[in-house]
């Protein structure tokens, strides 16, 4: 209560030295004020005073009005401020929180930032993943007290309750925003309890449909107070904003990932068009010699020349075709187009076929034995692809060994798996080179003129990854060379 007439100032300029002090919240003031005396009344109200009374009229129930209203409305003001304090930091928070397109960094300004904004104990992301109508929260982010632990039973259920019903039944995530935006767990809790507020963070996706992605969670201590309703507002706010974020995050890594394998398809068809060029000019040249000479000479060579000139050409040929082939077959994998079609296998029989077809390649020098152990029962694959492991690996043996030796291919199985051997004691493979050998294109050093392109090892391996099976490689120089292949018997999803 301000009087007009104070000992050393009016009421007026005491009004000007206490605008003066700039207090953060300002105190609610009542102006008292003479008879007629409107003018100090208006000046006084300009000044930011809540109300005025005239003296001459004061009763009991007006001034208890009066100071009653006077009060309210700076509880109001003060209100109002506060939440519009909260709302430009959450604009400002918001900014930050959008600027990265990195989704850790996202996650880590959004939940510190949060924390600091609500004066919380614990902020926490955790990522909703979906496997046969089961879900699970995995933690990705998390600050300020990491002791707690959080009820993610609790959380589970509410996604159930809510998400599941919601989203999928009565379609869209507007609906069950609408419907229930957060939670607040523990409401009335006890001592000792924590008071959860759980956002969901849901995820337009291709602007399709809508997917719940993960959940924002803000914790309240034990002996604190409980979650304010503009608290709640701004945590909702905050949590859509994250949603964009992360969506745009999601976006970039997209876009990343496109021109990541558009790079790499351009290096293979540059490669490509070099390895093409390359193998076929050796034997093209050799076919242009033999049948230029046949055609000069032909009459006058004898019979034998000529078979041999005939065959060199085949030869040749045929090796263009195989290499023609093999650059489809790798094509296919390179560009996602490879079938994959798994069906019930006889294996035995199918092992006993290609190697006797490939018998035939052999010399009388070679000895190629096969073996078998365990259960082979029960295998299902796609028959293309683990011919084309199959005659890969076994043509490698017999190819890299040169002058004589042991091939051995051997058959394992148990209950779940099928393991297969395919051992040689040939030229080997220099230690350094053999992570590499599996990639398009590369071959050992130690080659010297046997042919090959280098795709058999990465068709081989394509093939071998359609079935969700694992290859591996040991080999020492001269001493020869194992390649083990383990493939389930049957994959998970059928
Ligand atoms: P392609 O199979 O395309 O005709 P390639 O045999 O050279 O040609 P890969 O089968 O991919 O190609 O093998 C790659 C390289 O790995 C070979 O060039 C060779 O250096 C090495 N290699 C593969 N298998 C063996 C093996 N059994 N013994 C020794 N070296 C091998
Ligand atoms: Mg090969």
């Amino acid at each position: 209560m301000l009087d007009f007439c104070l000992p050393d100032m009016t009421g007026l300029e005491f009004l000007d030295e206490l605008q003066q002090q700039k207090l953060e919240m300002p105190l609610p003031v009542i102006m008292l004020t003479g008879q007629g005396d409107e003018r100090v009344a208006v000046q006084a109200m300009k000044r930011g005073v809540q109300d005025y009374l005239v003296k001459q009229y004061l009763q009991p129930d007006t001034l208890q009005l009066t100071v009653r209203n006077a009060i309210q409305q700076s509880l109001l003001q003060k209100q109002f401020s506060k939440i519009q304090h909260q709302q430009q930091l959450a604009a400002a928070i918001a900014l930050r929180i959008r600027q990265s397109l990195h989704r850790e960094q996202i996650l880590q300004t959004a939940v510190s930032e949060v924390q600091q904004l609500l004066l919380c104990d614990r902020v926490v992301v955790y990522q909703v993943d979906e496997k046969v109508s089961e879900l699970y929260l995995t933690k990705l982010c998390e600050t300020g007290l990491t002791s707690y632990t959080d009820p993610i039973a609790k959380f589970t259920s509410f996604l159930r309750k809510n998400y599941q019903s919601s989203i999928e039944e009565i379609g869209g995530a507007t609906t069950f925003r609408k419907a229930k935006a957060s939670i607040i767990l523990s409401e009335n809790r006890k001592k000792n309890q924590q008071a959860y507020l759980v956002v969901p963070l849901v995820l337009n996706n291709q602007g399709e449909s809508t997917k719940v992605w993960g959940l924002l969670v803000a914790c309240l201590g034990s002996n604190q107070r409980q979650w304010q309703t503009d608290e709640i507002e701004i945590f909702n706010q905050l949590a859509r904003q994250l949603e964009i974020a992360i969506q745009q995050a999601e976006q970039f890594r997209q876009a990343l990932e496109v021109s990541e394998t558009q790079k790499q398809l351009n290096a293979f068809k540059s490669q490509f068009v070099s390895t093409v060029s390359h193998e076929y000019r050796t034997p093209l040249a050799s076919i242009l010699a033999a049948a230029s000479t046949l055609k000069q000479h032909g009459d006058t060579l004898d019979e034998a020349k000529n078979q041999q000139f005939l065959q060199l050409i085949e030869d040749k040929a045929r090796q263009m075709s195989q290499l023609v082939d093999d650059l489809l077959i790798i094509e296919k994998f390179e560009f996602g187009k490879a079938k994959f079609t798994p069906l019930p296998f006889e294996l035995l029989q199918f092992f006993a076929d290609i190697i006797e077809e490939q018998r035939q390649t052999l010399s009388d020098r070679h000895r190629l034995i096969f073996k078998i152990t365990g259960n082979t029962k029960g295998f299902w694959g796609d028959h293309k692809l683990l011919r084309q492991i199959l005659v890969n690996l076994l043509s490698n043996a017999i190819k890299y060994s040169p002058d004589q030796g042991n091939i051995e291919v051997h058959l394992m199985g148990n209950d779940s798996h099928i393991i297969f051997e395919v051992k040689d004691e040939g030229i080997g493979i220099p230690i350094a080179e053999q992570e590499h050998l599996f990639q398009t294109f590369s071959r050992g050093s130690n080659v010297g003129t046997i042919p090959g392109t280098g795709l058999g090892l990465a068709i081989v391996k394509a093939c071998v990854e359609l079935h969700g099976g694992e290859i591996s490689l040991e080999s020492q120089e001269d001493q020869g060379t194992k390649v083990t292949v383990y493939l389930q018997k049957k994959l998970a999803s059928e």
